[in-house]
């Protein structure tokens, strides 16, 4: 018997993924993001193509290729996308140089990425809002990003560009959306006042339990700073419920794990969500961090982040209670989210398409991590954006040379180009630590995914459009057939 998509290889268009603790495997479709339980036995077959299938098994696959249940939905969504598509305009608003912290880890060079130096001043403001006011009509909607260095450090740009944004939004119907990336070590007045009045999204860069936070972000004098950050995040939440606390951790590998940390932090019920990101460092700097704790090999990523990440995703299921205000990890629930409805990535970031970071120096840059790198500056604020200069920020997956053979290219979009710079010195070169990273997330999120029951996997996700999960994945939905499946012996779609 022929069966449907003949074509597809296992590794390129599926994958079979072994979540190990279940009875069955699971089948993820490349072409539409679903993922399908299917018996160890099959799941094995499959591992070397489709035409291992008996012909029941093969009627079966037939009548969900009939009917949109497997398909190539992705492709059409991804090509046809404008660049606008898929997620908020956001602008990071750059407004210091100046930070406060000494982290092990720190791409900007403590605060100023060893190039800029003063603060965002009115009139790049002004330009910001020209910029957004050009873009957007209606009721569309705009995610300021304050970030730095520190920005509460220039507290009065931040409250004056809130003030501005309420006034252009009363006039015109545009929605801001804020959101602020902090250390949180300092807490200006009325900073609780704005964060409630906005309902800010505030994201706060704590590694964990006092011992790794303070190893890993200790103030430029070397001592702690996880005591004063809890007591500033203590107040935050006090403020009220519409402010979104997200603690936004990186891993540097070693003990306590990740799990651990995580733990440390659910603990104190303050967060709403974490963001988990491993600390990626150029070469030389994992040299000098292994010659102190022996993490990091030769890699830029912790040697044992990997490990780490699969013990902790191992048991994610269990922070959800309804005594704790704990509503995920972001980038798991984008991928859960993107599997369960139905959705493609058309990128993996923003960065570039609908993303900009406005600095001091006027520079309009694609990527936050790359200020002061002039050349990849994509524009000024006086002049606006050269589009010229984003062909490497807008290249449709499947003309990828490398990505287009890729089983999670539809969830991924092509890996963070910072770190594919910082790893291969090419924008559009895969990071093979952070390729092994990326598949090990999806193949880890979507084998809990098959272990969850419904409470889980019906949770709302609504809020990740407005929570820059990934730096603004653009994500659409695919439209597949989402009705029942028919009933079938051999393949259960989630
Ligand atoms: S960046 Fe790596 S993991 Fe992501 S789609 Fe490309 S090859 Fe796959
Ligand atoms: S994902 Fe990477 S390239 Fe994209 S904006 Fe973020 S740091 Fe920059």
């Amino acid at each position: 018997m022929s069966v449907a998509f003949s074509h597809w290889r296992c590794g390129r268009d599926y994958q079979i993924v072994d979540a190990g603790r279940l009875e069955d495997v699971t089948l993820f479709v490349s072409g539409n993001s679903r993922a399908i339980r299917v018996s160890r036995d099959l799941g094995e077959r499959l591992r070397a193509g489709l035409e291992a299938m008996n012909a029941i098994e093969a009627a079966e696959w037939n009548l969900l290729a009939d009917n949109g249940i497997v398909s190539e939905a992705n492709i059409p969504v991804v090509r046809e996308a404008r660049i606008s598509d898929g997620a908020n305009l956001a602008i990071n608003v750059n407004l210091t140089s100046v930070c406060n912290l000494g982290c092990t880890y720190c791409f900007a060079d403590g605060g100023d990425y060893g190039r800029i130096s003063g603060k965002l001043e009115g009139d790049i403001a002004d330009d910001i809002f020209r910029f957004v006011q050009d873009r957007l009509h209606g009721e569309e909607s705009v995610r300021f990003e304050f970030f730095g260095g520190e920005p509460l450090l220039n507290f009065e740009r931040i409250s004056a560009m809130c003030a501005r944004a309420e006034a252009v939004s009363n006039e015109t119907g545009i929605k801001f959306i804020h959101r602020i990336s902090t250390n949180l070590t300092v807490l200006p007045e009325g900073a609780l006042e704005l964060f409630a009045r906005h309902g800010f999204i505030v994201s706060v860069s704590i590694d964990g339990c006092r011992e790794t936070h303070d190893r890993n972000r200790p103030t430029k004098g070397g001592r702690g700073s996880w005591d004063r950050i809890i007591a500033n995040c203590r107040a935050v939440r006090a403020a009220g419920d519409d402010i979104t606390l997200v603690a936004r951790m990186t891993v540097m590998g070693g003990d306590p794990g990740m799990k651990e940390n995580v733990r440390a932090l659910w603990d104190m019920n303050l967060f709403d969500y974490f963001q988990i990101y491993p600390g990626v460092v150029p070469r030389s700097i994992g040299q000098a961090l292994d010659a102190k704790n022996g993490n990091f090999g030769q890699g830029t990523m912790a040697a044992d982040f990997l490990d780490q990440l699969a013990e902790f995703v191992d048991g994610y299921s269990d922070l959800f209670n309804p005594d704790n205000r704990f509503r995920g990890v972001l980038e798991y629930e984008r991928i859960a989210d993107m599997v369960l409805r139905g959705k493609a990535a058309l990128s993996f970031c923003s960065g570039g398409r609908n993303y900009f970071t406005f600095s001091p120096d006027h520079s309009i840059m694609p990527c936050h991590r790359l200020v002061g790198d002039t050349a990849l500056q994509s524009g000024d604020s006086r002049t606006g954006i050269d589009a010229t200069t984003l062909h490497d920020w807008r290249m449709p997956i499947d003309d990828h040379p490398v990505c287009s053979g890729c089983w999670i290219r539809y969830i991924c979009g092509g890996g963070c180009k910072q770190e594919n710079l910082q790893a291969t010195g090419s924008l559009n070169s895969p990071s093979a630590e952070g390729c092994r990273h990326q598949i090990q997330l999806v193949e880890n999120v979507v084998g809990m995914l098959a272990a969850q029951d419904d409470s889980y996997r019906m949770r709302d996700r609504s809020q990740l459009d407005d929570l820059f999960v990934s730096c603004g994945r653009p994500v659409m939905l695919n439209f597949r057939n989402d009705a029942e499946s028919p009933p079938l012996q051999h393949f259960q779609p989630l």
